[in-house]
């Protein structure tokens, strides 16, 4: 362990925990210190709204803090059936099936449908959780150039003549979290239909941020593409509360129901955090507007950010990167943030690729005009006196 962390240390990569009060809020308080908050997922500010807060109460108050068991066992409430009816209508889909967290979902959805005959097909900057899903399925996975439709094509027409018995899957964010940017869903659908690939989306980043009323990207494509998707959504970021949930069709479900490990064999999500995704959904509903304000917010920071000459990558969303390189220079800038009463972390490897460290700014809907003026500010002033623009 100390040979190791040695290592990390050295490379500049060390990890330390430092609590905060509030982490979901735009304002937090770190060792006495208020700090804008740009690296929280709580995207739509629901974390701390008082419509969830009141719902996880009179949950806890009606049902208790725990269900004791899992889905299968004696842990299936009406509560689970009820947000799971909702969230399938709210993505369009015949149904939808409960995890209890994003990872979760990924590792065991992936690990389920694909085996060892079967080919996957991953965007290179995926998420760790669908990675580790290609690695426990253990299918052939290989990797495709970031976005790269040509590159995935070549690899499914491959794929079709090689002769391989078993299945091929198509894995992508639809938005990537350490760069904001978006995949190109349509035409990685038409490219799976084309060739009979089975598609697997993780919508963690823009279920009720982007798409029609923040149903995620996926509900933009055509009705007739949805019987080969595979969709998954967290609740733990725009819905401000914790937990997952896959979306698609009665067979999916059913499948999963009987084979996805993480979904089997853990303690069903509590009460509270039903309640709290619940509450999240009558918001969502009763402000279909929120997520497109969301992305006003994130255009003018992105913008903004550009303007002033820093490299924002290909960030289309209210992810928003500051792209520096190098690991070390990238924790100073995160310092020298935090000083001036910023709160935004520092992106390093192996989360990102060797030489690609960056700050994450993520907005939140609850970000004020003048909190983004604030933030603004201080990023030009600390960037010119670390010469980066
Ligand atoms: N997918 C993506 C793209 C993510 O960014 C994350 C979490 N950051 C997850 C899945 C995992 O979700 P959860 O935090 O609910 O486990």
């Amino acid at each position: 362990m100390q040979q190791r962390l040695h290592a990390i240390r050295h490379r500049h990569l060390f990890r330390q925990l430092s609590p905060l009060s509030h982490g979901s809020t735009p304002w937090i308080s770190v060792d006495g210190h208020k700090l804008l908050n740009l690296s929280s997922n709580n995207y739509l500010g629901f974390a701390d709204h008082p419509h969830l807060k009141q719902a996880a109460s009179a949950a806890i108050e009606q049902y208790g803090c725990g269900t004791g068991s899992s889905r299968l066992i004696a842990g299936s409430t009406f509560l689970h059936q009820q947000l799971e009816a909702r969230l399938a209508a709210f993505k369009g889909h015949e149904q939808a099936l409960l995890f209890t967290s994003g990872y979760q979902a990924n590792v065991g959805i992936i690990a389920a449908l694909a085996g060892p005959r079967d080919i996957i097909l991953s965007d290179e900057l995926n998420h760790a959780s669908l990675i580790d899903g290609c690695r426990l399925s253990g299918a052939q996975s290989r990797t495709y150039a970031h976005c790269s439709l040509i590159a995935l094509q070549q690899q499914l027409e491959e794929c079709s003549t090689s002769g391989q018995r078993g299945l091929t899957f198509v894995v992508t964010d639809s938005v990537f979290s350490m760069d904001g940017d978006l995949a190109p869903l349509a035409e990685i659908a038409a490219l799976c239909e084309r060739y009979q690939a089975f598609l697997i989306v993780d919508e963690a980043h823009a279920s009720g941020c982007l798409g029609p009323a923040g149903r995620g990207l996926v509900a933009q494509l055509p009705q007739s593409a949805h019987e080969n998707i595979l969709t998954i959504s967290t609740l733990s970021k725009a819905f401000g509360s914790i937990g997952a949930f896959m979306s698609g069709t009665t067979l999916m479900k059913d499948f999963l129901i009987n084979v996805a490990r993480p979904f089997i064999f853990t303690t069903s999500l509590p009460p509270a955090d039903l309640a709290a995704s619940l509450a999240a959904l009558d918001l969502l509903e009763e402000d279909p507007d929120l997520p497109g304000r969301l992305q006003q917010k994130a255009a003018f920071f992105r913008t903004s950010l550009q303007q002033l000459g820093f490299d924002t990558l290909a960030s289309a969303t209210h992810i928003i990167p500051l792209l520096i390189g190098d690991a070390e220079r990238t924790m100073h800038m995160a310092a020298h943030l935090r000083e001036e009463g910023l709160y935004a972390v520092a992106i390093r490897p192996p989360t990102v690729p060797m030489g690609a460290s960056r700050l994450r700014f993520s907005l939140m809907a609850s970000h004020t005009d003048e909190d983004l003026f604030f933030a603004l500010d201080i990023i030009k002033k600390v960037g010119s006196q670390m010469g980066l623009v």
